[in-house]
C-alpha cells in the first residue's frame, strides 16, 4: 500500500466511499488498536452496515456505511483473515495478520455468523507490539502481587485463573510464564491461539482439525521433562485430570478455567471428575479476575467532603491513605472517556491446610469461599473496593464489574 493510498480515519468519516475497502480496513483496524479496541464488529443492519469496537469493555458505535460498500468491507476483512468471502450461509472463522497503511503489524482472529440482515462479522485483535507484559504492569496491588508470587515460587502444583471472556486471563498467564522464563526452567505452553512469542518458551498451537487438543498436547508434553507447562484453557475431563496429576508429580501447571469466582474454579473440576483429594493435593491457589477501568491520570478529579465508610477488611489495602471517592470528567489523552487503561482485579485464593482439608472434604464453593475469607482471602468485591477508596477507578465502574450493594449505595452519594 502506498502512502497516498493511506487515509487517516478522522478523514475516512466524511469520506468514507472515497477509499477502497482495503485502504479503509488498514485504517479502521489500526484506529482500532490505537484506541486499545480488544474488538471489531461490522454488522449487517437493514439499511447499513455498522462498524463497532468494544473498548474498555464497552461497546461503542463507530459509524455506519452503505450496505454495499459495508459487504465489500466485510469480504475484504474476511480474506485478510483467510476466510472466504462469498460465503454467507454457514459460519466461517480465520485468522490472519494485516500490516496497516502505518506498517503496524495487527493479529486478528475473526469470526462470522448469518444473521437476520446478511453477516455479522466478529473480529478480535492482537497488538503484537503491546507484547508480554510484567505482572507489575496489570494493575495487582503490593499484597495481590505478593500473593501471586508466592504462588509461583512453589517449585510444583497447579495454579488456576478464572474469569470471563475479556477478564484479562491470557495477559496475567503470559505474565507468570514471563515471570518464570528465568533461563533455569523447561517451560511448554499450549495455547489457542498463540498470542504472543516469548523467547526460551516452546510454545505449542492447539489444532482440533488434527485431533490436537489440550488433552492429546498435554499427555505428549509431559514426556518432554518440562518444569512449568502453561495450559491456555481446561475445558475437558481428561485435560483436568492430567492437569491435577502434573501438578502432584512436580511439574508447576499454570492453567485457565471457566468459573464465576475462585472457589467455583475448584467445584469446575470437580464437575470434569477430578476427586476432590487429588485436587487438594495439587491445587496452590485459584485466582479469579475482572478488568476495571482506571481513572485518567490527566482528567480525573477528587470529590471533595465525601468521607466513605471502609469495611475493616478492606481498609488495610489503603495503606496510611484515608479513603476517597474519585469521578471521571474526560479528556483527548482519554478519548473523552475519563479512563486511562483496564487494569486486573483478582480474587486470590491460595491454599493453605485449612483449605486443603475443605477441598479434600468435596465442600461447596460457598463453604470453600467462606473458609478462604476467614483466611484473608479479598473477595472480588472487596478488591474492586479497595480500588475505589484509593481513587484508582470510581463506583459506578466498580458496579458495571461486579453490581454489589455497596457500589451502589456509593452511586448515590457521588
Ligand atoms: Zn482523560
Amino acid at each position: 500500500m502506498s502512502d497516498e493510498e493511506a487515509v487517516d480515519f478522522e478523514q475516512i468519516e466524511a469520506e468514507t466511499e472515497l477509499a477502497t475497502p482495503e485502504v479503509f480496513a488498514g485504517n479502521l483496524l489500526e484506529w482500532a488498536v490505537e484506541r486499545q479496541a480488544s474488538d471489531l464488529f461490522i454488522s449487517d443492519e437493514e439499511q447499513s452496515v455498522s462498524i463497532g469496537i468494544r473498548r474498555l469493555g464497552r461497546v461503542e458505535q463507530v459509524r455506519k456505511l452503505s450496505r454495499d460498500y459495508g459487504r465489500r468491507l466485510q469480504g475484504h476483512v474476511r480474506v485478510l483473515a483467510g476466510g472466504d468471502p462469498s460465503e454467507m450461509i454457514r459460519p466461517t472463522q480465520g485468522r490472519g495478520v494485516i500490516v496497516t497503511p502505518n506498517g503496524r503489524k495487527i493479529d486478528l482472529r475473526l469470526s462470522s455468523i448469518p444473521s437476520l440482515y446478511g453477516q455479522d462479522v466478529s473480529i478480535r485483535l492482537f497488538d503484537p507490539v503491546s507484547g508480554v507484559r510484567c505482572l507489575d504492569e496489570l494493575g495487582y496491588d503490593t499484597a495481590e502481587l505478593e500473593s501471586i508470587r508466592e504462588l509461583l515460587r512453589q517449585p510444583s502444583g497447579l495454579i488456576l485463573i478464572a474469569g470471563p471472556v475479556a477478564s484479562g486471563k491470557s495477559s496475567t498467564l503470559y505474565a507468570m510464564v514471563n515471570e518464570l522464563n528465568d533461563g533455569t526452567r523447561k517451560i511448554h505452553t499450549l495455547e489457542d491461539p498463540i498470542e504472543h512469542s516469548i523467547p526460551g518458551v516452546i510454545q505449542s498451537q492447539i489444532n482440533e482439525r488434527a485431533n490436537l487438543g489440550f488433552a492429546e498436547l498435554l499427555s505428549t508434553v509431559l514426556r518432554h521433562t518440562p518444569d512449568v507447562i502453561m495450559i491456555g484453557e481446561i475445558r475437558d475431563a481428561r485435560t483436568a485430570t492430567t492437569a491435577i496429576h502434573a501438578g502432584a508429580s512436580g511439574q508447576l501447571v499454570l492453567a485457565t478455567i471457566h468459573a464465576r469466582s475462585a472457589a467455583e474454579a475448584v467445584d469446575t473440576m470437580i464437575h470434569y471428575g477430578v476427586n476432590p483429594k487429588a485436587i487438594s493435593q495439587s491445587l496452590l491457589g485459584a485466582i479469579n479476575q475482572r478488568l476495571v477501568g482506571r481513572i485518567c491520570p490527566k482528567c480525573g478529579e477528587r470529590i471533595d467532603g465525601e468521607q466513605p465508610e471502609v469495611d475493616a477488611r478492606v481498609a488495610p489495602r489503603l495503606g496510611n491513605q484515608s479513603a476517597e471517592l474519585w469521578k471521571t470528567i474526560g479528556c483527548d489523552d482519554c478519548y473523552g472517556h475519563g479512563f486511562s487503561e483496564m487494569t486486573c482485579v483478582p480474587e486470590i485464593l491460595s491454599v493453605n491446610r485449612t483449605l486443603k482439608d475443605v477441598i479434600a472434604n468435596g465442600s461447596t464453593a460457598v463453604t470453600l469461599e467462606d473458609a478462604a475469607k476467614n483466611n484473608g482471602m479479598l473477595c472480588m468485591a472487596e478488591a474492586l473496593a479497595a480500588r475505589v477508596f484509593r481513587g484508582e477507578t470510581t463506583p459506578h465502574e466498580a458496579h458495571r464489574v461486579i453490581p454489589a450493594p455497596q457500589f451502589s449505595k456509593l452511586r448515590v452519594t457521588v
